[in-house]
């Protein structure tokens, strides 16, 4: 039972850097949480304020004889900022951050920001009066006031750009009708609203019978209290989105808030502009762009009740509304779910939490499920709908599997096999365009065989090594290393390298091969501006060009009916990453990829280039068969203790001097490791029956063993019980926080997206 309870007084982002301590009196403990209402003493008078608990805690910061008592605990309804404070505490635990850390995450900054005004002119007399007044006026040839009158009898309040200048009324005039009392010049508060668009509304379309199927299921469910969560498995261009526009209009029936969590790259104007149509100014956006007034504004109109929608990244799940009814995750697979900084939590699973909190439903839909999400529908732990038809009408595309390995051998020496060369004339004479797909992710420095094929790999890990500029190849997960290969231990072949051929080499290859060929180039380098993105996508769009070259964010989202050929140049790109999901990541991309290809009326095509034809990602992505994939990727995962079957705490330690981080990580690869001894001698000997085996790697040195200066190593922790983990990751803490100078600094990142 904890003895103290931090508090702090106001919830806005400033103040929790300044929570204060008091005790917990006696009989309370069972009370309190965080994110509890309670009243305390407070300042030298000891005036009774309201708090909120957001951390309970043993250790007193300062003698507790000093130290105040907590008055009473306010109960009532759950607010949403209390919400919100609970779910940082969440976050903390199973994350691993401060408290503070994990507040300012889900807490809006609060800043100054002035409020934005707006000046109108209203009428302020009865019509009839109104309308007697402008008989008046027009018989003394007041032009003027007789315009301004004409327009406030059909419209009573007016803004003042409108009254000035397109009805060009003087401030002389405006002055003697509001002497007069027939209107009244007011200045009111308004919200920055960051859409402006202005498009028609329309209504939904006639669902398909799988799509009502999954609409009428969810929301009779949500009417029965039935609260577990639901995955749609759909492919690309099922009508999934049309699901969750019906899924929130039913919402909105019942009175509940909706939020819609989206990749920020695939929040385009285009899927926007569905939303707008359908929800007007209900909806709201929620991303990076926004200045910080008009987040604030979103906030401020979310906990008002004038929003039911808010569309975005991860960080849309914070917007406190006032009755959340359903969480949507589109795309659930994305990697840009989980936050790359403390605390590293994944969208997913906060959602879940949030929703629990807030008595939700959580809905996650994607044409290739993360394994995570369809290893839990399929053991019945979410619900699983599927979609299997596109309801344009489009087909889907024929596949071709080329073997670049073939292709040297029989002289082509060029990055595109005949049959990509071959396609590419077919589809420049037709008029129709292409999209070349280059995944530069795989850039990160694997060794491979261009006769052959064979990638460098770990013999203890199964991922590929990494050079390093000392020639070294290094395994990132155990620190297993060896000196570089001249000449390629399967077939002798001295092609053996660090595969590179990045974007702008594509684009110049097709030029000169087809010198009257339209290219256009997508990738980190050309969409550096904000709208270049959406600028290269709808020039791409309107035809102005015939071939897109790019890396994976052109197979995201965008529809473009005229696109009949997909070529991936190198599958093995990102196959050969060196961390566990790089299978899983390569099937995704095809499988979206070749989603790109007969969006229209004519038929598509996809060719994917590769050095490993029979490996089980690119022949099962080649058939679009997720069920085959998922199968065989399972096995992988469970043979070597990966997520979804086995969990990985990630423990990183940073010093600027290199003893000190490995003596870190030394010491917290020991504490995991006696907890790992203690589990297994708990009873008899055996290990004990219901706390499964904990595996702990390394120390090893980071990918990029040193970043400005400091020094990196980590270690990993497997086991099958995400809460074992989080119990090491709080001793290593306690441990650390019980010295005096801890070593460096400590970071954790559960079932981490990279490799470090
Ligand atoms: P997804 O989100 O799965 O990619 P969308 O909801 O965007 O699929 O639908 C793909 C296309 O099919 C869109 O052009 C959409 O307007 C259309 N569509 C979706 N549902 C229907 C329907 N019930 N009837 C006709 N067209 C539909
Ligand atoms: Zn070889
Ligand atoms: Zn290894």
């Amino acid at each position: 039972m904890s003895k103290f309870a931090n508090i702090i007084v106001d919830i806005s982002h400033e103040k929790v850097d300044r929570p204060f301590q008091y005790r917990v009196p006696e009989g309370m403990e069972d009370q309190l949480f965080a994110g509890v209402r309670v009243q305390i003493p407070f300042g030298s008078g000891n005036t009774l304020r309201t708090g909120y608990v957001i951390e309970l805690t043993d250790e007193a910061e300062f003698p507790p004889e000093r130290m105040k008592q907590i008055s009473c605990v306010l109960g009532s309804k759950m607010e949403p900022q209390q919400r919100m404070i609970a779910l940082a505490a969440w976050m903390k635990s199973q994350y691993g951050s401060t408290m503070i850390g994990a507040l300012k995450t889900v807490l809006p900054a609060r800043r100054k920001v002035a409020q934005q005004e707006k000046k109108e002119i209203a009428l302020a007399i009865s019509r009839e009066e109104a309308q007697a007044l402008l008989g008046q006026c027009e018989k003394k040839h007041q032009k003027a006031k007789v315009r301004l009158l004409t327009e406030l009898l059909k419209e009573e309040i007016l803004p003042w750009e409108l009254v000035t200048k397109r009805l060009n009324i003087s401030p002389q005039t405006i002055k003697s009708l509001a002497g007069a009392g027939a209107i009244r010049a007011r200045t009111v508060s308004c919200y920055r609203n960051p859409v402006k668009l202005d498009a028609a509304r329309e209504n939904g379309k006639r669902l398909s019978d799988a799509q009502r199927h999954i609409v009428q299921t969810v929301l009779a469910d949500y009417d029965v209290r039935q609260r577990k969560p639901c995955l749609i498995h759909g492919i690309t261009g099922s009508g999934k989105t049309e699901v969750y526009l019906a899924l929130i209009e039913g919402m909105i029936k019942r009175g509940k808030q909706a939020i819609v969590l989206i990749p920020e790259i695939a929040l385009t104007y285009q899927t926007l502009l569905r939303f707008y149509k359908r929800f007007g100014d209900r909806v709201s956006v929620m991303n990076s762009t926004l200045s910080p007034g008009e987040k604030q504004d979103q906030i401020e109109r979310a906990k008002k009740g004038e929003l039911d929608v808010i569309i975005g990244p991860r960080s849309a799940l914070f917007v406190p509304f006032p009755d959340l009814g359903m969480i949507l995750i589109d795309e659930e697979h994305e990697n840009s779910y989980k936050s790359e900084s403390m605390p590293r939590y994944h969208a997913r699973e906060t959602a879940l939490k949030l929703a629990q909190l807030s008595d939700a439903v959580v809905v996650m839909g994607s044409a290739t499920p993360s394994l995570e999400a369809y290893s839990r529908a399929v053991s019945g732990e979410f619900s699983l709908f599927s979609l299997t038809e596109r309801l344009t009408g489009g087909q889907l595309p024929t596949v071709y599997v080329e073997d670049l390995r073939k292709e040297l051998k029989e002289g082509n020496r060029s990055i595109f096999s005949r049959r990509l060369q071959e396609k590419l004339e077919d589809r420049l004479k037709k008029g129709e365009q292409s999209i070349l797909f280059i995944n530069r992710r795989g850039y990160a420095g694997f060794v491979s065989c261009r006769s052959c094929g064979y990638v460098c790999k770990c013999p203890h890990c199964e991922v590929s090594l990494s050079e390093h500029r000392n020639g070294k190849l290094i395994c990132h997960y155990c620190g297993y290393e060896q000196p570089a290969v001249k000449l390629c231990p399967s077939c002798g072949s001295r092609y053996i390298s660090g595969f590179r051929a990045g974007t702008e080499a594509v684009e110049e290859q097709l030029l000169m091969r087809y010198p009257k060929a339209r290219v256009l180039r997508m990738d980190a380098d050309t969409t550096r501006t904000k709208d270049s993105y959406e600028k290269i996508l709808s020039a791409f769009s309107n035809q102005e060009a015939d071939i897109l070259v790019g890396t994976q964010m052109i197979v995201k989202g965008h529809d473009f009916p005229n696109v009949t050929l997909v070529g991936v140049l190198a599958a093995d790109l990102s196959l050969s990453v060196n961390d566990y999901r790089a299978g899983e990541r390569t099937f995704q991309l095809l499988t979206q990829a070749a989603g790109r290809a007969g969006r229209g009326e004519r038929a598509g095509e996809v060719v994917i280039q590769t050095y490993q034809p029979d490996h089980y990602c690119i022949r099962h992505a080649a058939r679009q068969d997720y069920n085959g994939f998922y199968q065989e990727e399972m096995l992988y995962r469970d043979l070597l203790s990966y997520p979804p079957v086995s969990h990985i705490l990630a423990v990183q330690l940073f010093s600027a001097k290199e003893e000190e981080a490995i003596a870190a990580a030394q010491e917290a690869a020991r504490i995991a490791r006696s907890m790992a001894e203690n589990d297994r001698e708990s009873g008899t000997g055996m290990p004990a029956a219901d706390i499964p085996a904990t595996v702990v790697i390394g120390p090893a040195p980071a990918q990029i063993g040193k970043i400005n200066d400091i020094y990196r190593y980590g270690i990993y922790i497997k086991n099958k019980d995400y809460q074992r983990l989080v119990a090491i990751k709080d001793e290593i803490e306690r441990f650390r926080r019980k010295q005096e100078r801890p070593k460096g600094s400590c970071q954790f990142d559960f079932d981490p997206m990279n490799a470090y």
